[in-house]
């Protein structure tokens, strides 16, 4: 369960693995509209510039946690639009205040991570901000055209490189499906995500993430309106596993560090391990879905 100190406005999101971290507010809404996702759509987009009000929460958060608190993760999205100095002394003030912090994140787009320098990041990181979750959803500039991403490949690469440097750690959450029911579209979006990923890879051993879901079209979204009208068919069971099998296939089998899972609620398959050591375990694994498909996890 996570923490809270009633700082947060509804609707409230997080990724599943912060499900026990302190969340602390410091923007509110999104800046991005894609298509598919409809998060914060009842939300205008703004950031939070009162500093000693966050501090007050974070102080609040030690009074009813105490020495509970070891995760904190800063709402809502796109927290790196935040000046870097400011970022930076939140999170050293909650490290300071919650001796037991060991892990502060926050949800990023790869262009305001893109547009600050290795300074400002390894600012960041040396005041004790330790994990970026980026929505890539796709290595493919088509794909990320049609969503609205706002973004490319190439800024991804470049996104994560700077991340690496700096010692932030990267997760990386693709969506399957995302192409359509297409089956040309969808395996090109498996293509380039594989592709993404090897360009990803960082140099030095240091660990970095990567979660694909699955595409659930959701009301309040563009997508939903597109299906309705005709103009966006999801693509079935057997085409979304296709997909994460070419994702995985065309990975680098010397890929290394490269924490792998598919345990979202929204996926067909669980797995977990890591890319380049797994990989032909997880190739099996999809292979033994596709040809059995009872072995789903969940179905929409
Ligand atoms: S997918 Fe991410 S960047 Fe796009 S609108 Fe939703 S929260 Fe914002």
């Amino acid at each position: 369960m996570n923490q809270v100190v009633g700082n947060l406005t509804e609707p409230v999101f997080r990724p599943p693995s912060e499900w026990n971290s302190l969340l602390i507010a410091i923007t509110n809404g999104c800046t991005h509209r894609c298509t598919f996702c409809s998060m914060y759509r009842t939300k205008k987009f703004s950031i939070r510039e009162d500093v000693e009000e966050i501090k007050r929460e974070i102080d609040q958060a030690q009074l009813l946690y105490g020495g509970r608190v070891r995760k904190l993760f800063f709402e809502d999205g796109n927290a790196f639009t935040v000046k870097p100095e400011l970022l930076a002394e939140v999170t050293e003030y909650a490290r300071s205040v919650h001796p037991n912090l060991n892990k502060v994140s926050a949800y990023a787009h790869a262009k305001d991570i893109v547009k600050k320098s290795d300074e400002e990041l390894a600012l960041l990181a040396k005041a004790g901000f330790t994990m970026v979750y980026v929505g890539v959803e796709s290595g493919d500039d088509d794909v990320l055209k049609a969503v609205r991403k706002g973004t490319c490949q190439e800024e991804f690469v470049e996104a994560a490189h700077k991340c690496h440097r700096a010692g932030i750690a990267w997760s990386g959450i693709f969506l399957l499906g995302l192409a359509g029911n297409d089956s040309e579209k969808s395996q090109k979006h498996a293509l380039e995500s594989a592709k993404l990923i090897n360009l990803m890879a960082p140099a030095d051993p240091i660990e970095w993430y990567v979660s694909p879901l699955t595409l659930e079209i959701a009301p309040g979204s563009d997508m939903w309106n597109q299906e309705q009208n005709g103009e966006f068919e999801s693509g079935s069971f057997t085409q979304i596993l296709k997909e994460l099998y070419t994702m995985i296939e065309h990975t680098d089998d010397k890929l290394k560090h490269c924490v792998f899972n598919t345990n979202h609620v929204s996926n067909y398959l669980s797995l977990k391990g890591e890319l380049g050591r797994d990989k032909q375990s997880f190739l099996k694994t999809i292979e033994a879905a596709l040809n059995d498909p009872r072995s789903r996890q969940y179905d929409y």
